[in-house]
C-alpha cells in the first residue's frame, strides 16, 4: 500500500481536486483493505471487491486505492446516501464494512481552529485523527452471486418487448414474458418527442 500522502497526490490528479471527502475515502479504504488483510491492492487485483454506498468524493478516493472499478465488475454501486464501503476479499470471503462516523465532522472542526477555511481544516485534520474517531468496522458477509463477479457474461436473453439484450439476469419475468427492468416498468427515462 502507498502513503496517505502519495495517494493524496494521486487522487487530487484523477478527481480534479482535493477535498476533505477524498481524504475519507483514501483512509477509509487503507484501514479496509488492512482489515481483510490485503497490504498490497496493487498484487489483489482479481480477489478484491469494493462495494460503495455513496457517489460522492470519498468514491472516487475509494476506487483509486482498491483499484476497483465499475467497468471492471469490481466497484458496486449502491445508492444508500452513505458514506460508507465494504471491502470483500474474494478468495477468503473475508469482507469488512467501514463507515464514516456522524461525529467524526464536528470533531475534525475542532481540531485545527487556526485554519480558517473549514474545508481545508477539515481536510487536515482528516489526514492526522486516529481510524477509530473517523470510522466503525464490521465485519460482514457479502452474499454475491456469480453473475455479481468479474467476469464475462453469465447469461443474455432479448427482451420480448424491447429487443434489447439484457446480461446477468438482470431481465424481469412478467407473466409468460421475458422484460428489461425499463420495459418492466423500471424505466428512468422518457423517450423524448423528437427521435
Ligand atoms: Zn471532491
Ligand atoms: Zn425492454
Amino acid at each position: 500500500m502507498k502513503t496517505l500522502e502519495a495517494y493524496i497526490v494521486l487522487a487530487a490528479q484523477s478527481h480534479g481536486h482535493m477535498c476533505p471527502g477524498q481524504v475519507l475515502g483514501i483512509r477509509m479504504a487503507m484501514a479496509g483493505l488492512r482489515a481483510i488483510g490485503i497490504e498490497e491492492p496493487e498484487k489483489a487485483r482479481k480477489r478484491l471487491l469494493t462495494v460503495v454506498e455513496i457517489d460522492r468524493c470519498a468514491t472516487d478516493a475509494v476506487s483509486l486505492v482498491t483499484g476497483c472499478r465499475l467497468g471492471k465488475r469490481s466497484l458496486k454501486f449502491l445508492d444508500y446516501g452513505k458514506v460508507a464501503a465494504t471491502f470483500v476479499d474474494l478468495d477468503t470471503g473475508r469482507a469488512m464494512r467501514v463507515a464514516a462516523r456522524d461525529d467524526a465532522r464536528a470533531k475534525a472542526k475542532s481540531m485545527f481552529p487556526a485554519i480558517a477555511d473549514a474545508a481545508r481544516a477539515q481536510l487536515e485534520a482528516y489526514k492526522v485523527m486516529e481510524s477509530d474517531d473517523l470510522f466503525d468496522l464490521q465485519s460482514v458477509r457479502v452474499n454475491l452471486k456469480p453473475e455479481d463477479l468479474p467476469g464475462g457474461p453469465h447469461t443474455r436473453v432479448a427482451c420480448a418487448q424491447c429487443g434489447e439484450g439484457v446480461n446477468d439476469g438482470r431481465e424481469l419475468h412478467v407473466g409468460d414474458r421475458v422484460l428489461c427492468r425499463s420495459c418492466a416498468g423500471e424505466r428512468y427515462y422518457e423517450v423524448a418527442a423528437d427521435n
